[in-house]
């Protein structure tokens, strides 16, 4: 490790002559300098390393285990839900608009919810339909306004409540679509989604748990088709105007991180999973991306086009090259993520609907408790989906500010005592120096790799093989990645302290410019800039420790 007192002290015990040994010095300092710089990259190496491997597992969802069909009834069984999705995906041909398989699938659905029904202890009041929805709507899409007319789309609804629930009590909804797109079996996309239902129904029925506020499930029947069956939903079903919340279960993937995408009106449902989720898998960055990606949700039509209910986007973004794809198929879904899904989904289920927040549209109304749901969103985003971290908008207005404020701060003590004007201008010119080329250091790490990805391309038939045999993308990309954040350091040296500080002001004035615009990204360049600090006082504390173990002797003596 690389230990400044120690050079220090090294030269200064050199004799002033020039002797053969003095000229063999800076060879040896070179020598030296170069094991320093090996040493670092094999740490680095190491580090990243563990890093890609704990994430690839975590997103992988190597650390949850899918539980059996035979599972105890008062679980959420990923087995029992392949079972449903083999009758869906495989013993089904095709689920799309128009085709006997969506009826088919339509008729399964129904007849398993009746099974349900039918076997519900009595302090249950279970109520299955099958509707036919038509309406018509113009929205925005790709920038072009689209506007629509429907008729007869099927969707299959279900409603669990206690035998003595009111019929127009505030209830959580449960969205899942079961169509499919062209050409694809829709296993992930959304046979998941509404297999998934099935079995969340099925377990709040034998798990003896009773809803205190009605939960409503919503086998959508055409969300591929500009999310017509959610749309024909709350403009016509009796129960529309009671729910206080909702939860919309989508893919774009075969599985991983079963993502919260977007939430909101308000914070409360983002703060609600934050609290219950046995898996967090949420981000409030994906909130600020969802608005460039050009794809849409039933979330929309709940939340923000025609119903301003608050709710959840939760999405597997994981394999997202099998999405609407013959290759959506059982086979590729990742082992773990249905069974994650399913015990946040039950954890959510009960947590919304013991809410004081759960309120129906008429009590929504009302200006002082719509000031309560209709609050700034707030900074959220899991940790490895071990733990959540979840803070309000106006202490991250405080929060966010804290690294900027202490970098105005650093010509000031960088100088102390000798604070003049002249030291303190230098000191702001080293550090925007040390800015710049840390910037452009981050840039040369995203360009570099991609370009050398580019050329790869260009000169082997493998290029993309990092699909099949993710490890390969470490090599691939990490060392590129490396060499571009470390070139502009060794071509302009500037001191340790200008490209130190240099970097944490970049990541303060992001964050700055981040809390600025309004979005919710700022979190990861605050926690770069406060983790830069805090590992700067560790180091410090250690080599001044150092230090003064190899003066004291010196002292005594
Ligand atoms: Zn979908």
């Amino acid at each position: 490790m690389y230990t400044p007192d120690e050079d220090v002290t090294t030269t200064a015990a050199a004799p002033p002559m020039a002797t053969p040994a003095s000229r063999l010095r800076p060879a040896a300092d070179a020598a030296a300098a170069v094991a320093d710089a090996m040493r670092v990259l094999l740490a680095l190496t190491v580090l990243y390393g563990a890093m890609s491997f704990l994430v690839y597992h975590v997103i992988h969802m190597r650390h949850v285990a899918p539980l059996g069909p035979d599972a105890l009834p008062g679980v959420f069984s990923e087995g029992r839900v392949l079972q449903h999705l083999r009758r869906l995906a495989v013993d089904i041909p095709g689920r799309q608009e128009g085709s006997p398989g969506l009826e088919a699938a339509a008729q399964y659905i129904k007849g398993q919810l009746e099974g349900l029904a039918a076997q519900a202890r009595p302090e249950y009041r279970v109520e299955v339909e099958e509707t036919l929805v038509s309406g018509s709507f113009s929205m925005m899409f790709l920038r072009h306004r689209v506007t629509l007319g429907y008729r007869n789309h099927k969707n299959i609804v279900m409603r669990i409540s206690s035998n003595v629930s009111e019929e127009d009590e505030p209830s959580l909804l449960v969205n899942g679509h079961f169509d499919s797109p062209l050409g694809s079996p829709g296993a992930a996309d959304c046979g998941s989604c509404v297999a998934s239902m099935l079995e969340l129904s099925r377990l709040i029925l034998e798990s003896g748990w009773v809803p205190p506020r009605p939960v409503i499930f919503l086998f959508n029947g055409a969300e591929e088709l500009f999310l017509l069956g959610s749309h024909g939903f709350i403009k016509t079903h009796k129960w529309n105007s009671t729910i206080g919340a909702f939860i919309n279960i989508e893919a774009s993937g075969s599985g991983g991180a079963d993502l919260v995408c977007q939430s909101g009106p308000g914070s409360w449902p983002s703060r609600i999973y934050a609290q219950t989720a046995k898996y967090p898998m949420a981000n409030s960055v994906a909130q600020d991306m969802f608005g460039i990606i050009p794809g849409d949700t039933d979330y929309r039509i709940f939340a923000e086009d025609i119903a301003n209910i608050p709710g959840l986007d939760i999405i597997f973004v994981l394999g997202g090259y099998f999405y609407h794809t013959s290759y959506d198929t059982l086979e590729n879904l990742l082992p773990g993520s249905i069974q994650a899904r399913g015990e946040n989904l039950f954890n959510l289920v009960k947590a919304f609907t013991n809410s004081s927040m759960l309120l129906k549209e008429s009590e929504r109304y009302n200006t002082t408790v719509n000031d309560r749901i209709v609050n700034l969103r707030a900074i959220f985003f899991d940790y490895m989906t071990w733990f959540m971290i979840f803070y309000p908008r106006d202490v991250s207005l405080i929060l966010h500010s804290l690294p900027v404020a202490v970098f105005l701060l650093t010509p000031l003590f960088l100088n102390f005592p000798n604070i003049t004007m002249m030291s303190v201008f230098r000191t702001v010119l080293d550090l925007a120096r040390g800015m710049l080329l840390h910037a452009f250091g981050v840039s040369l790490a995203i360009v570099i790799p991609a370009m050398a990805a580019g050329l790869r391309l260009l000169f082997t038939k493998n290029a993309m093989n990092w699909f099949s045999h993710p490890y390969l993308a470490f090599f691939m990309f990490v060392p590129a990645s490396l060499v571009g954040l470390l070139l502009p350091r060794f071509i302009w040296g500037l001191s340790e302290q200008s490209h130190f500080w240099g970097a944490f002001g970049l990541y303060s004035l992001i964050t700055l410019a981040y809390m600025l615009a309004g979005l919710s990204g700022g979190f990861l360049t605050f926690f770069i800039s406060m983790s830069l600090l805090l590992g700067r006082f560790i180091i410090s504390s250690i080599s001044r420790k150092q230090f003064s173990q190899q003066q004291s002797p010196g002292i005594v003596a």
